[in-house]
């Protein structure tokens, strides 16, 4: 007999676990599968949380080096632990962990260990790490299965030589060279943590610049800084072989055909490489053919705007359901399904709404159209740009390197994006967010009062250059 559910969830990233908590809220009686011991998906084990803590150190470490000098403040030999870092990390990670099975706990959530596999459009088997198989049905059934790191053709991720983010986050000791193939946020927050902590870093990048999704200013910028701080990179250009050795790695770089091939034949030994190029979806053995579930020509589940599949009662969310692989846009796309099946209001899912962010230091993040996007796409656009170094509060904390651009629509005023790159950026980027959502215009972030000091007036006057009246500058 199969236990009976309103709504059956495989994986319990935040795409499931935070679609799992909203339908307890609403009164349905869910289930959520997971096939790993541990809550949470890559984001809470493997992903932004771990990662983050390691950030934190490496902000840290930078400061002691780099910068309590201009404080006034002496640190004879400081000594830094990766080992440590790492250990603080994994706790994190396991207090969060706790936190995800209370609230499901405590929204009525049933959860079931074991690799779920569908059996038609409203059912599955779970086969769990020991005992019988067990059988579930549902009215609805949510895919929130994730992705996992891809990998160079021909490479194997050993976890000792050829490293994916999983092995990164989590190993023992700081290697000395590192060679990170892939400078989006991923590779790039790697390599801003490893070189704080003395690991000599090469970043290869087949595109002609860092941060690719970014507005191209803000990615020159972090470039810069990386630069400064030891960090090699090598732009438009392809990793040709990765010889991997019982002492190390040699990796063998090569142009990419676009007339910029001055690194082409070089050689990079280091002891570790790490395999940042991107995301592959989780979708083999789920049974997707049983259900009628189909995939996309990319091999992402094919979905329209409120997630649904090709079977009318099976939705996709997160990572599994195409990019952008981003927590937030996982759990957006969770809650939305689920108040659907509620019967409550929800709005199509549109990418152009969702922020990106990176964390390594200059942090950089976006919502909504870049410059040259917005000019792409038939727009008349007007782009006001301010700098952190005309705000008394950056002054202040020594932070002012950077700024805040917005775009906007020439004629109706509305914001169409916004990018900044400097202190605090990931958290700023809110109130365009909010702005981008709302249709606000220039004009309504203008007559906001913003407090005196904050990195926020920087946002306050990059809106003032809309009609170019910027105060500070
Ligand atoms: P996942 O988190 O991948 O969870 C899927 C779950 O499904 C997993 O637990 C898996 O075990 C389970 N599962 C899969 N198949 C089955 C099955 N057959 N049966 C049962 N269970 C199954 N995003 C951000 O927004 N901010 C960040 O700062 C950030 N940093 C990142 C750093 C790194 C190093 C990486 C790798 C990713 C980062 N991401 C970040 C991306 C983020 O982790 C993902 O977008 C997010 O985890 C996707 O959530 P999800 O629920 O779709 O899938």
């Amino acid at each position: 007999m199969a236990d009976t559910y309103d709504i059956a969830i495989i994986g319990a990233g935040p795409g499931g676990y935070v679609a799992a908590i909203r339908a307890g809220q609403l009164g349905m009686r869910a289930v959520v599968v997971e096939r790993e011991e541990a809550l949470g998906g890559v984001c809470l084990n493997w992903g932004c949380i771990p990662t983050k803590a390691l950030i934190k150190n490496a902000q840290m470490v930078h400061f002691i080096n780099d910068r309590a000098d201009d404080f006034g403040i002496t640190v004879t030999d400081p000594t830094v632990s990766w080992e440590k870092a790492v250990g603080r990390s994994r706790r994190v990670v396991k207090r969060m962990n706790r936190g995800v099975e209370g609230l499901l706990r405590k929204n009525g959530v049933d959860v079931v260990r074991g690799t779920a596999r569908l059996t038609s459009a409203t059912s599955m088997t779970v086969t769990p790490p020991e005992g019988e198989d067990r059988e579930i049905s549902a009215t609805n059934l949510i895919v929130a299965t994730g992705s996992r790191s891809r990998m160079l053709p021909g490479l194997k991720a050993d976890g000792t030589r050829v490293m994916t983010s999983r092995h990164a986050v989590s190993i023992e000791d700081a290697p000395e060279r590192l060679v990170v193939i892939g400078a989006g946020a991923v590779g790039m927050e790697f390599a801003y943590v490893y070189n704080a902590y003395g690991t000599k870093v090469t970043v290869v990048e087949m595109l002609d610049r860092v941060l690719p999704l970014e507005d191209p200013e803000a990615g020159e910028l972090v470039a810069k800084h990386f630069a400064k701080s030891g960090i090699d990179i090598r732009l438009s250009t392809r990793v040709q072989s990765v010889d991997v050795r019982d002492d190390g790695v040699k990796v063998t770089l090569g142009g990419v055909g676009n007339g910029d091939d001055t690194g082409d034949g070089d050689v990079v030994e280091a002891d570790k490489v790490l395999v940042a190029i991107g995301r592959a979806p989780n979708v083999e053995d789920l049974g997707l053919e049983a259900a009628g579930v189909e995939l996309n020509e990319r091999g992402w589940i094919q979905v329209d705007a409120h997630m649904r599949t090709s079977a009318e009662t099976v939705f996709a969310i997160g990572d599994v359901a195409g990019p952008p692989m981003l927590a937030h846009k996982a759990s957006h796309e969770g809650v939305q399904v689920v108040e659907m099946l509620a019967g409550l209001a929800v709005h199509p899912v549109d990418a152009s709404y969702i922020p990106n962010c990176t964390y390594c230091e200059p942090q950089v993040a976006s919502i909504g159209y870049t410059e040259s996007a917005a000019r792409e796409a038939g727009f008349d656009i007007k782009v006001s740009k301010f700098p952190f170094i005309a705000i008394g509060k950056s002054i202040a904390i020594g932070e002012h390197d950077g700024w805040v651009k917005i775009v906007s629509d020439a004629k109706y005023g509305e914001i169409l994006g916004a990018t900044i790159v400097g202190p605090e950026a990931t958290e700023l980027i809110h109130e365009l967010v909010l702005a981008r959502t709302a249709e606000l215009t220039a004009d309504e972030i203008i007559a906001s009062i913003h407090a005196h000091p904050t990195l926020s007036e920087a946002i306050h006057e990059a809106a003032l250059g809309i009609p170019g009246v910027p105060l500070h500058i």
